[in-house]
């Protein structure tokens, strides 16, 4: 993302962030509430609107000369936010393999059963969501986001509505998971322990604007501004 600068009114959500995420890397985006994370993810999905700035995916500027905007479901990127609802009518496997529409029946369901057998929940795969538990249903959520291959994923506050216990255990699955994916991976929170526990890089943002984009272990030890320093100094 280049140059990105959002406007709701008069109030400058997004403001000149400029930042990149390589592939099989974790990126965090980590600021306090209302500092812009969730738009700035959003402006990535195509879920609002470019005003300005550039955004590329692979390489590919997702505004066309013509000014049109490849729309969400032609960027190649998997969704997943803290309340991305199964979709209850269909059962487990059915979630899953929701986005594989391009692959045959069998194909679709073999792959389907992989992400679910990866994370633990194959027995569960003829299940419908309600008789999930919480943590259950974010797994199921995280593969149906993994299914396609995306190159890029885009996860906002995934683990926020888990209890702590779980919490843990989610994040270690779905970092393992990622990883052996190989997507980039851009990921909001507020929480800058599950930052330095998740993230390659982190992106520490205030007031819309990115005041750092570091690794854990230098925005701890250098950081480069007061606020950056109080942020983490918190932790302890
Ligand atoms: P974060 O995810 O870091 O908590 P957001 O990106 O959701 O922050 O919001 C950034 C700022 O933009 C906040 O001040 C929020 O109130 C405002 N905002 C977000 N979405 C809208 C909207 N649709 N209309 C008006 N203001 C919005
Ligand atoms: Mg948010």
């Amino acid at each position: 993302m280049e140059g990105i600068c959002h406007d709701f009114g008069n109030l400058r959500a997004v403001d000149r962030v400029t930042l990149d995420v390589q592939p099989g890397e974790v990126v965090c985006l980590l600021g306090p509430s209302g500092c812009g994370k969730s738009t700035l993810l959003r402006i990535a999905a195509s879920l609002e609107e470019l005003q300005q700035g550039r955004v590329f995916i692979n390489g590919e500027d997702m505004r066309s000369a013509s000014g049109r905007l490849v729309p969400p479901e032609q960027r190649n990127v998997g969704l997943m936010f803290q309340d991305s609802a199964l979709f209850p009518h269909l059962s487990v496997l059915d979630n899953v393999s929701f986005g594989l529409g391009r692959l045959a029946g069998a194909e679709r369901r073999k792959r389907a059963l992989e992400l679910l057998e990866t994370l633990g929940m194959a027995a569960y795969a003829d299940r419908y969501p309600h008789m999930l538990s919480g943590g259950q249903q974010q797994r199921v959520a995280l593969a149906r986001a993994l299914a396609p291959g995306p190159g890029l994923m885009l996860l906002d506050e995934p683990f926020s509505a888990l209890d702590a216990r779980l919490r843990d255990r989610i994040r270690d699955d779905t970092l393992h998971l990622l990883k052996k994916a190989g997507a980039g991976t851009l990921l909001v929170t507020h929480d800058p322990e599950e930052a330095m526990f998740m993230a390659d890089r982190i992106a520490l943002m205030k007031d819309g604007r990115v005041l750092q984009m570091d690794r854990p272990v230098d925005l701890y030890c250098r950081p480069k501004d007061p606020f950056v320093a109080t942020f983490f100094g918190e932790v302890n």
